[in-house]
């Protein structure tokens, strides 16, 4: 009966309308689609919600041969098979999760030539066992989707997909085609060099969300903030990301008091609990499930009307991916981070205590400081975020918290100068808090200690309150002429570009997150 689906003609548009019941190809579709059913190699970067799924599963559709996908996740995959056997595809999936019993007649289903598409985990593709499965059997296509977990550069490196750059060999002129949502050029360069795509043709389009509106806050009083920006979308569905388990479960049980019904979710709770509560979500139309970075990947919820993050992300693209999540209906959908220097600390020493190598290290806090670029920037946060994927953007998109309330800016060449002279003096060996105390001339058992009591820093930034200083030290740091070093407790020290500003050959500009005091806004006047 389903071969009826495809008998006449199986022109991808007759599939596209007849499987799918869609009317035409969106953006890039089309071309993709068809360089890949004509049996050419395709690198497909494509924003999340774009409709990267139809890119392999259409040409599955027209080749001989059973599309054989490479999936990361078992439940992504579970979602995919179960979608496409709605729709009257013949899909399957071989994975870990298959009874004994299940996955003979799966086997059978490919040796009998009956699959139009086979989902596969990388580690089972590559087995022995697999490459005879397949031997006999038409391969129409290989898909490699979430392709950037191949580069040690994204933000989901998997080592069982460096394996697959054995397939171009193994089975030439069969046509592949990765996929991801992750276009940032490190990431895009190294899909193509380990997976052999060196002349694939590479697909992009553009990265901007133009229904997604940006909101970054300072972090204050997290649950307060969080509490009025939910009250804003009552009767929707979102995600709230944490950075730890135990700060989901906190957040989960404290929002569910306050009368907002909520869901935790992350890698630690027990399967059962976890299915039911992603299911939960994928059903409601008014669940707030609160969740770690665990959650999302492959998730296809149209409605999420809303993402919040309580802490900064590790990097651009995961707050680009974990954002991305909203507003795949195109409907209009609200972002919103609050953050603050505890977290950038927290990042700086998750980065530097792991074990990746020094190398990998570098392009980590790179990636880092690029975010917390996006944060203190003052022009429009949708600017920030392409210009990061390489991407212009002419600014004024009026849909950011910058744009919406442009953020007054201030001259603070004398202040900067006088926090690096601060950091400078104290020989580079402090975080921000205790130079902060020095600022102020806050007498307490440390600045007594270290002598700071005694030096003309000492005092020196009382007419500009100590949150200032603390917004003034973050934004030095995300215009990089400060770092933060964990070998050395979390001490600031100076980068080479603050010679500039001590020799006033460069102006600082700080944007203003708080009303300065009174007698501080006089002094910048002046
Ligand atoms: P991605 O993998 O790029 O995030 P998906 O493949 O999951 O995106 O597609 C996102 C949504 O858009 C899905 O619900 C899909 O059915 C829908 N979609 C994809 N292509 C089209 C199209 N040409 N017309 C209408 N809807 C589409
Ligand atoms: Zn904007």
């Amino acid at each position: 009966s389903t071969d009826r689906l495809f008998d006449a003609g199986r022109t991808p548009l007759d599939v596209l309308k007849r499987v799918y019941g869609y009317d035409a190809f969106r953006g890039k579709q089309q071309e993709v689609v068809e360089h890949v059913t004509a049996g050419g190699d395709a690198v497909v970067l494509f924003p999340t919600g774009a409709g990267k799924s139809l890119c392999f599963q259409i040409p599955s559709l027209c080749r001989d041969g059973v599309g054989i996908v490479v999936s990361p996740l078992i439940a992504l995959m579970r979602d995919q098979v179960e979608a496409l056997k709605q729709l009257g595809v013949r899909a399957a999936a071989l994975n870990s999760s298959l009874s004994r019993d299940e996955a003979i007649a799966v086997m059978r289903a490919v040796r009998t030539g009956e699959l139009d598409l086979l989902y596969v985990t990388p580690e089972r593709l590559v087995t022995e066992g697999f490459a005879e499965l397949i031997g006999n059997a038409r391969i129409a296509l290989f898909a490699i989707d979430e392709a950037h977990c191949v580069s040690q550069w994204g933000h989901d490196f998997r080592p069982e997909y460096r394996a697959l750059d054995c397939l171009a060999e193994r089975y030439p002129g069969v046509p592949r085609i990765a996929l991801t949502a992750t276009a940032d050029p490190h990431t895009r360069d190294d899909i193509i060099e380990r997976l052999s795509l060196g002349t694939a043709r590479v697909f992009t389009t553009s990265f901007d969300r133009p229904n997604i509106s940006y909101d970054i806050v300072e972090r204050d009083q997290p649950r307060q903030q969080l509490l009025r920006f939910l009250s804003r979308h009552k009767d929707a569905s979102g995600i709230v990301y944490c950075l730890s388990r135990a700060k989901v479960e906190d957040t989960a049980e404290w929002l569910d008091k306050q009368g907002i019904r909520a869901l935790p979710y992350h890698a630690g709770l027990d399967r059962a609990v976890r299915d039911a509560h992603q299911d939960a979500f994928l059903k409601d139309e008014n669940l707030c499930l609160v969740a770690t970075v665990a959650f999302g990947m492959g998730i296809d919820k149209p409605d999420v009307r809303y993402v919040a993050h309580l802490d900064l992300p590790g990097s651009v693209e995961a707050y680009y991916q974990e954002t991305g999540r909203a507003g795949r209906d195109g409907q209009p959908s609200e972002v919103w981070m609050a953050y603050g220097m505890a977290d950038v600390l927290q990042r700086r020493r998750m980065i530097d205590e792991g074990d990746a190598a020094e190398e990998v290290k570098r392009v980590e806090r790179a990636k880092l400081n690029a975010l917390l670029a996006i944060c203190e920037t003052a022009s429009c946060r949708r600017q920030a975020i392409l210009a990061h994927f390489g991407e212009g953007h002419p600014g004024g998109c009026g849909n950011c918290d910058t744009c919406r309330n442009p953020v007054e800016t201030w001259d603070g060449t004398e202040a900067a100068i006088t926090a690096l002279a601060a950091v400078y003096r104290t020989g580079e060996r402090f975080g921000a808090g205790h130079v902060i105390d020095v600022l102020m001339g806050t007498v307490n058992e440390k600045t007594e200690r270290f002598g700071h009591v005694d030096m003309p820093v000492f005092g020196a930034g009382k007419d500009i309150a100590a949150r200032t200083w603390q917004s003034v030290f973050r934004q030095l740091l995300a215009m990089g002429l400060i770092r933060i070093d964990h070998t050395a407790y979390g001490a600031m020290k100076l980068e080479p570009e603050a010679r500039a500003v001590f020799r006033r050959e460069r102006e600082v500009r700080f944007r203003k997150d708080r009303p300065v005091s009174v007698k501080a806004a006089r002094n910048q006047r002046s």
